[in-house]
């Protein structure tokens, strides 16, 4: 199995795909993950084409295939609740439009946190995701769908095999279904990492391990069943970097890896991305302490 590692990078108006890319490639990465547009607002620009052309050129110059690159929608498209029904209605259609936006750039797969059940039962959350996927996918043609594992902070679904079990079940095309789990996510949510072979004997039974297309790679602030969400950086959480080698370097599961730690110095001028760090560590399987 080839290592596929990249991070989270940033995807700008003006650079777009290119911009991108080029930052994944500053890592010595080989994918990557992007927001089409801010994390936390719906506010999205147009696609340029010759762009997304020169990017796949300079991805098949670099050997990135990209199959491995990844989408990430926006926080606030929250499918679980139905109280609203126009605010329903908005993310069913701002998601679409997103799934279109990543067939415009070329790339295949979006993650999605499933949403969270505020005005509902989990139960009645579960049917609302659904029905809206299926709505999704019925006026789209491409891009598939990755249920991202939670935490399970607050009443947010999808922290357990069960509950994303439940969701694909309902999903009509399964064809464009999949799960990214994240180790920061399974660790708040009570799994012990260092069980990851008897998680994924679990997954495999109830949901199928071809199912899982893409891993976040994050330590974690919190203990084990925390459900708290705040990812720290590989080797300085809870979670350990050992652990993480292990998962990451795991054969059962051929997908991209990418990481979602934090910046050094987060919020302040200085703030450094840790990525070429944190790559090159597990390239090299040795833990440096790069952060003072
Ligand atoms: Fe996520
Ligand atoms: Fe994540
Ligand atoms: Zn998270």
């Amino acid at each position: 199995m080839k290592l596929v590692i990249g991070s989270h990078v940033s995807f700008t108006s003006s650079k777009q795909l290119l911009g991108s890319l080029n930052e994944a490639l500053s890592y010595n990465a080989n994918t990557f993950m992007l927001y089409t547009g801010s994390t936390q607002s719906t506010k999205r620009g147009v696609i340029d084409e010759k762009i997304t052309l020169k990017a796949h050129e300079l991805m098949k110059e670099n050997e990135i295939d990209p199959k491995n690159v990844i989408v990430h929608a926006p926080y606030i498209i929250n499918f679980a609740n139905r109280s609203d029904e126009e605010k329903y209605n908005f993310y069913i259609n701002f998601f679409t439009e997103e799934l279109n936006r990543c067939n415009a750039l070329g790339l295949d797969k979006i993650v999605l946190h499933p949403g969270s059940a505020t005005t509902c039962t989990k139960e009645e959350g579960i049917k609302n995701i659904a029905y809206a996927l299926n709505k999704v996918f019925k006026n789209t043609p491409y891009t598939n769908v990755l249920l991202e594992f939670m935490a399970g902070k607050g009443n947010e679904i999808g922290s357990s095999i069960d509950e994303l079990k439940a969701i694909i079940d309902l999903i009509e095309d399964k064809t464009r279904i999949y799960v990214c789990l994240d180790t920061c996510h399974m660790n708040d949510a009570g799994i012990d990492l260092n069980y990851f072979d008897e998680f994924l004997n679990e997954f495999d039974k109830k949901i199928g391990i071809n199912k899982i297309k893409c891993i976040h790679i994050n330590d974690s602030k919190n203990v084990v069943g925390a459900h708290k969400d705040r990812h720290d950086n590989i080797g300085y959480g809870t979670i350990s970097f050992d652990t993480l080698l292990n998962i990451i370097y795991n054969e059962r599961i051929d997908c991209p890896r990418i990481l979602e730690t934090p910046y050094i110095n987060r919020g302040e001028k200085d703030a450094t991305s840790p990525y070429k760090q944190e790559i090159e560590m597990i390239r090299n399987k040795k833990f440096i302490d790069f952060i003072q």
